[in-house]
């Protein structure tokens, strides 16, 4: 007989750009007995998430819930639900994320205008303007507000009134933002939001939380025609989040469980708590990246803190050092992606993984791999910028 050995995945520090670490309290919930996806225990789990998203996303949304499936499943359900055939969807290209953006929404039978900046760079407010004024009858505004793949950080605050008076509604990509930075969606007048189990928030992959505001909803309950996907109506969902607790798909039970303590960690943390850890950290990490002699790749202004792109050195071999540093240091990092493959790494540090212990390994770390691969480098320049930041900044 084949037998087959038992798991045994290493316990990673997990710096790339998602999944981040997950807290054992997290992990402890998982274990929590496995009930019906209608059981009076498992109904009031499901108010008491929604009630904790809300918070999260600082909106009073009705709609607001956690998809089953990953942050890709939200970006979906927002997108199927919205758009109908020949509608005029504006997206905002400038990374990898925003790519997967036009690819749905063209697939979901719109007519796709982008708006390209160069990847690394924000996709500047006016030129989304100038798209939404060009459009016949523009139906929807998408953007991501944090692009994983460069590190950019998307203004977004005014573009909910900007894309309103031009009858559009807007769509934001909150995948990495939501926990990490500040996502006000109803003051910001966001009308679709979407985010991720696994990288801010801090539990496993596997959850999609979304919000719609009434304007969308609206829009929504006023479609021609059903919704593309069968999976992701909201129309059906909805009946099942919300009180007629109509069956449409087995929620994932144990996810759900992870996401409410998860979210139970973030509203003890305090949301200013948390975006200031993530704030500090970061600018612990990202001064001694410059120390060290590395450069940061994205726009100056515009980085985000949860998670920084670091030029590849010129004469270093990029796989070499990341498995480095797996191997030696436990230690993920992430790769480019696409056109950045090879030119630069990311470093995350979000939710759990935003500790000063991480930043201070990682930098230990690149100073080491970096060295081993023959570039000069000050042996501990980055750790004292790191501290001094800390120390200046208490
Ligand atoms: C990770 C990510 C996604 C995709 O989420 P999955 O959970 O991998 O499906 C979408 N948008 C952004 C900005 C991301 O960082």
């Amino acid at each position: 007989m084949i037998s087959f050995p038992e798991l045994q995945p290493s316990a990673r520090v997990l710096l790339g750009p998602g999944p981040s670490n997950v807290h054992p309290r997290v992990m402890k919930a998982m274990l929590s007995p496995v009930v019906g996806h209608l059981d009076p225990d498992f109904v009031r789990v499901m108010e008491d998430i929604k009630k904790l998203l809300r918070i999260v996303f600082q909106t009073d949304n009705e709609i607001t819930f956690p998809v089953s499936g990953t942050g890709s499943a939200g970006m979906e359900t927002a997108l199927a639900n919205l758009i109908e055939d020949d509608d005029e969807v504006i997206v905002g290209v400038n990374g990898a994320f925003g790519e997967r953006l036009a690819d749905a929404a063209h697939r979901l039978g719109a007519k796709v205008c982008r708006v390209d900046a160069e990847w690394g760079r924000i996709v500047e407010p006016d030129r989304l303007e100038a798209a939404l004024r060009q459009a016949r009858r523009p139906k929807l505004l998408a953007v991501v507000q944090a692009e994983t793949s460069t590190g950019v950080y998307q203004p977004v605050e005014e573009l909910g009134v900007m894309a309103h008076r031009y009858g559009a509604l807007v769509l934001m990509d909150a995948v990495t933002s939501l926990g990490c930075v500040p996502v006000e969606i109803d003051r910001w007048q966001i009308d679709a939001c979407y985010s991720c189990s696994q990288k801010g928030i801090g539990a496993p992959p596997g959850l999609a939380p979304v919000t719609f505001s009434e304007r969308a909803m609206q829009t929504i309950r006023a479609r021609k025609r059903k919704c593309r996907s069968w999976y992701f109506d909201l129309s059906m969902i909805e009946r099942y989040w919300g009180p007629d607790r109509l069956y449409h798909h087995t929620a994932p039970i144990s996810m759900n469980y992870a996401i409410y303590e998860a979210l139970r960690i973030i509203v003890e943390e305090g949301l200013e708590a948390r975006f200031k850890r993530h704030a500090a950290n970061a600018a612990a990490l990202q001064a001694g990246i410059v120390a060290m002699g590395l450069e940061l790749a994205a726009q100056p202004g515009h980085r985000l803190p949860q998670l920084a792109a670091v030029r590849v050195p010129d004469g270093i071999d990029d796989a070499r050092l990341r498995g480095e540093l797996l191997r030696t240091f436990n230690l993920e990092i992430g790769a480019g992606l696409g056109p950045l493959k090879g030119k630069i790494w990311r470093i995350g540090l979000m939710g759990e993984s935003s500790r000063r212990e991480n930043v201070m390994l990682v930098l230990n770390a690149l100073e080491a791999a970096l060295s081993a691969q023959g570039m000069e480098i000050a042996r501990g320049a980055a750790l004292m910028a790191a501290d001094k930041t800390y120390n200046n900044a208490r």
